[in-house]
């Protein structure tokens, strides 16, 4: 008789931490509309996507920078992005750091740097993000709206300053994050290698690079940009790069490429049906046997 009331009442707790979590529906439709990089995920995923982004803003703390007002969808924009990347690892990824800040705009950085003859150079320089291993992540709200791409089509801050945070787990921005037990290093590290190789020769003969060629600037920023170019635009990366796609897909546990051809191939198959339907009803051919493909009625009608 006692047991049930308690359970009750535990389960009613339960829902309460559940409901509290949970982005609302508004923010996330109003959040998630525009951010292409989610382009490649069924119901299932989005749904799960939208929890854990609840999770994350439970967990994280913002701050804005004057004179930027937080609003639940800016936090709604980066809090979806950076689960994006973490959608198949996990909240735990994100651990050892609890502050994200955001400028209206790109901000200054004070830039020290010693060259090979122990020259120390300073400078200031502009940046649309930051990120450092157990400090915060810093992101300019101008670079990180949805829609913008402002590297290039392909780029997303958001998802690049997020990247190094994975980078950054095992202690150093070294390009490579701690990888899964059932990944290879030395792959990783072949495939990495050869594109980052090819990616600063092209660099340095002026040739047109597939990606950005800031990636070419470190090892660390190689694998920021790839992972941008990999949920925004999986099959440049795929085209360019195969053998770092696949690492990513590995790493990531994701792989946009495949999914959205899946997606494109049952939204052909949905688009086929009612076709097919007008065949037997209005237009029945003189000869089933010729009768055309359902892709090729599409554009007859
Ligand atoms: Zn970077």
């Amino acid at each position: 008789m006692t047991r049930h009331p308690l359970r009750r009442l535990r389960r009613a707790r339960r829902a309460v931490v559940v409901r509290r979590r949970r982005l609302p529906y508004s923010v996330w439709r109003r959040a998630s509309a525009r951010l292409d990089c989610l382009h490649h995920l069924g119901p299932q995923e989005r749904l799960r996507l939208r929890l854990l982004s609840g999770d994350f803003l439970a967990e994280k703390r913002f701050t804005a920078i004057d004179p930027l007002e937080l609003s639940d969808t800016i936090r709604a924009v980066i809090a979806i992005q950076a689960c994006l990347l973490i959608l198949e690892l996990g909240l735990d990824w994100y651990r050892g750091w609890r502050e994200i800040i955001v400028y209206p705009d790109s901000f200054l950085v004070d830039v020290t740097v010693t060259d090979e003859a122990g020259v120390e150079h300073h400078w200031r320089e502009a940046r649309g993000g930051e990120a450092w291993g157990a400090g915060p992540v810093i992101l300019s709200w101008r670079d990180a709206r949805p829609g913008v791409h402002p590297h290039g089509p392909g780029s997303n801050v958001v998802i690049h300053e997020f990247a190094h945070k994975l980078d950054w787990l095992d202690g150093q921005a070294d390009g490579r994050p701690p990888l899964h037990a059932d990944m290879d290093p030395t792959a990783w590290h072949d495939a990495f290698q050869a594109a980052y190789d090819d990616l600063r020769r092209r660099e340095a003969h002026h040739h047109r690079t597939p990606i950005d060629p800031y990636a070419a600037t470190a090892p660390g920023e190689f694998f920021a940009v790839v992972s941008e170019v990999f949920f925004e635009r999986p099959g440049l990366l795929a085209r360019a790069y195969p053998a770092v796609y696949r690492q990513l897909a590995a790493f990531y546990r994701q792989d946009p490429l495949l999914a959205l051809k899946q997606r494109h191939a049952t939204a052909e198959k949905g688009r086929g049906a009612p076709q097919r339907k007008t065949i037997h009803h209005a237009q029945r051919p003189p000869c089933p046997a010729r009768r055309p493909a359902p892709r090729r009625l599409q554009h007859e009608h």
